[in-house]
Parts: C-alpha cells; structure tokens; sequence
C-alpha cells in the first residue's frame, strides 16, 4: 500500500492500515499477532516535506527473553514521522536524466510505503529485552525449571546449611 504525495490534497490524507497475520515476521518465530496491527496515519503536505502522524495498536506474542515463555505484549503507540525533501523539484530533476533506473528511485521518492512505515513503527516500540515481566527471575541454571512457577531442588541445595547462618553478612 502506498501513498502518492501528489494525491495528499492540501487538508490532508487520512489512511488506514490493516497488518495481519505474517505482516511483521513471515516465519512467525519471535513475533506472532494476536490481533491484527491497526494503524490510523493522517499525511499531511508541509514545507519540508510530508508529516505524518500515526497510532498504531495490536497485541503482540513474544518469547520472553529469561524464562522462554510466551507472554502478550499490547501495544498502543503514537508517531509522528517527517518525510523531507523538496519533492517537486527531485522529482523534476530526475525526470530529465531520463535514465531508465531512476525511474524507480524517482517512484520511490514520490509515494510513501504505508506497510514498511506502519511495520518500523511497530518494530521501534518493542522493548531490547523482551520479558513477560520486568521481575521475571528466569530459568534454573542447573535443572531449567521455571523459577517464576516455584522451586526446583537445586536451589535449596545452593547454599549449603552449614554457611546459612553467615548469609546476612553477604
Ligand atoms: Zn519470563
Ligand atoms: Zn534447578
């Protein structure tokens, strides 16, 4: 999906955009959507160039990074993004090269990829370190287990009794 910059009339253009199943990651391995990404963009022609402002909202399923587990991360995100240039004028200059590749940067510079603006907007929200919560405490080094869902014998065997009565020294 794309938007002409010359059809953005001078009150603006109001896009909506649907991403659905595969649209952040084809091989669904990190990133599944539990509900499709909604995205509202209004453009808007300025003397820069094109603002445009966006919300873009879905529910996200990630791999935590500590435990594994998969947790739903919701998003609800505002943007805003400055598209620059003198388009008029690139696009005029380019036309009279008359090369047949620039053809396809001249396309390029004259409409804005809606799919790839909604999909980095999406993408910048998401958190470095993905975790199903900030005091996640992660898998047992020893026997894997989910330390978040209890115990596991390693960690009672850690410490050994008899250095117990020195821990608040620690
Ligand atoms: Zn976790
Ligand atoms: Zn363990």
């Amino acid at each position: 999906m794309f938007v002409d910059i010359a059809q953005i009339p001078a009150e603006g253009l109001d896009v909506q955009f649907r991403g659905t199943e595969d649209f952040l990651d084809p091989s669904g391995e990190w990133v599944r959507l539990l509900r499709p990404v909604e995205a509202a963009l209004h453009f808007c022609r300025n003397p820069t160039g094109v603002l445009v402002r966006g919300q873009i909202s879905s529910d996200l399923q990630l791999h935590c990074s500590r435990c594994f587990e998969l947790f739903t991360l919701p998003i609800r995100e505002g943007f805003e993004v400055q598209y620059r240039g003198p388009l008029g004028a690139e696009v005029g200059e380019e036309r009279e090269l008359g090369h047949g590749e620039l053809d396809v940067d001249f396309l390029d510079g004259s409409r804005i990829n809606v799919e790839g603006l909604v999909r980095e907007n999406v993408l910048l929200t998401l958190p470095v370190q993905a975790l199903c919560h900030d005091e996640c405490r992660g898998l047992c080094p020893q026997c894997g287990t989910n330390m978040n869902r209890g115990t596991c014998p390693c960690s009672s065997t850690a410490i050994d009794p008899r250095w117990r009565s020195l821990e608040p020294l620690r």
